[in-house]
């Protein structure tokens, strides 16, 4: 058994936290034409301050514009222009900004070390409630996002999120669909497990995903997927240490981005690793930066990628375990 968990040293930008759905456990979204986007200018601040900062990763995470809007040309351009301003200056990028149209992923592919979307469930009642106005949210629609990430060989990250009025058969039902994509394509590099912990702006008065079934949905996830999928827990929602190992010891191999603040549940802040570290190690684990984009996928990528992602893997490879 491996005895090494890993986890990516990441920042966040969001182009615009302005989104035409409307989930109602949402604690990221701001209502169209209320917020002003990430102006390229910001960001390049932002990314020169993190630069010699141990951070890698450079996850563009986006409020939603409809796909027929007028606004989706520019809103899909400032995501695009911000990948290639975080490859220029050094950083991995990997976008999750909703579901997107074929060409648009297409795009990105080219540059984006990953991708990610959650499936988030399959099972269509929860368009009846925590979903009922959030297009996006449409099983069958970001399952063949899915299906196009693997068309297209896109290194992939997906997930479930829990505790939003599913059930254990839902859970299964979920896991199956990624599982039967990923033997078609390849390329689900990892798996999320993300209990719904409530934060302040929520609607949704539901409760939070009782954490001590967690351990019980890794192993679920781990009898169903192929072997090579990693599964991640998010150690700023998996708070309880006892909780966090048995997580472990039930499959979960990877702790995720961690970064000075996650935007999709901002009442919850990032443990760093330095943190994590003794936790572990007091467990028999040992905490371990990774790439966005994990190392079996590397020789696919499109070649501007590839030469920056290798020179990484050099990096992190001679460097301490954790930073
Ligand atoms: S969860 Fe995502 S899709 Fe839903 S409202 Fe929030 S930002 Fe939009």
């Amino acid at each position: 058994m491996s005895s090494v968990i890993t986890y990516s040293p990441a920042y966040t930008l969001v182009p615009t936290y302005e989104c035409f759905n409307r989930c109602t456990y949402c604690n990221f979204r701001s209502e169209p034409g209320t917020s002003p986007g990430l102006t390229l200018t910001q960001a390049q601040q932002i990314l020169k301050s993190l630069q010699d900062r141990g951070v890698i990763e450079i996850l563009i995470l986006s409020g939603e514009v409809h796909p027929q809007s007028p606004q989706r040309p520019a809103w899909f351009e400032r995501i695009y222009q911000l990948c290639e301003l975080a490859l220029s200056m050094g950083f991995l990028p990997h976008t999750n900004a909703g579901p997107l149209l074929y060409e648009e992923m297409a795009q990105l592919k080219q540059v984006n070390v990953s991708m990610g979307l959650m499936l988030e469930q399959m099972t269509p009642k929860l368009l009846e409630t925590v979903h009922r106005h959030a297009p996006s949210k449409v099983p069958q629609l970001r399952l063949q996002q899915l299906e196009w990430a693997g068309e297209l060989q896109i290194p992939f990250t997906t997930g479930l999120l829990l505790g939003i009025g599913e059930n254990e058969t839902d859970w299964r039902e979920t896991l199956e669909a990624i599982a039967t994509v990923h033997q078609r394509w390849g390329h689900i590099q990892e798996v999320i497990l993300q209990p719904h912990s409530p934060g302040q702006q929520q609607v949704w008065q539901g409760e939070a995903f009782n954490m001590t079934l967690l351990p019980q949905v890794v192993a679920i996830a781990r009898s169903l997927l192929p072997n090579e999928i990693t599964l991640q827990i998010p150690p700023n929602l998996v708070t309880h240490p006892d909780i966090l190992i048995e997580c472990l010891i039930a499959g979960a191999r990877d702790l995720g981005g961690i970064s000075p603040h996650d935007e999709v549940n901002p009442d919850y802040p990032h443990p760093d690793a330095q943190t994590l570290a003794p936790i572990l190690e007091a467990n028999g684990w040992q905490l371990k930066k990774r790439l966005p984009v994990y190392p079996q996928y590397i020789p696919g990528l499109p070649a501007q990628l590839k030469t920056l992602v290798e020179d990484w893997q050099l990096a992190t490879k001679s460097s301490s375990v954790i930073q």
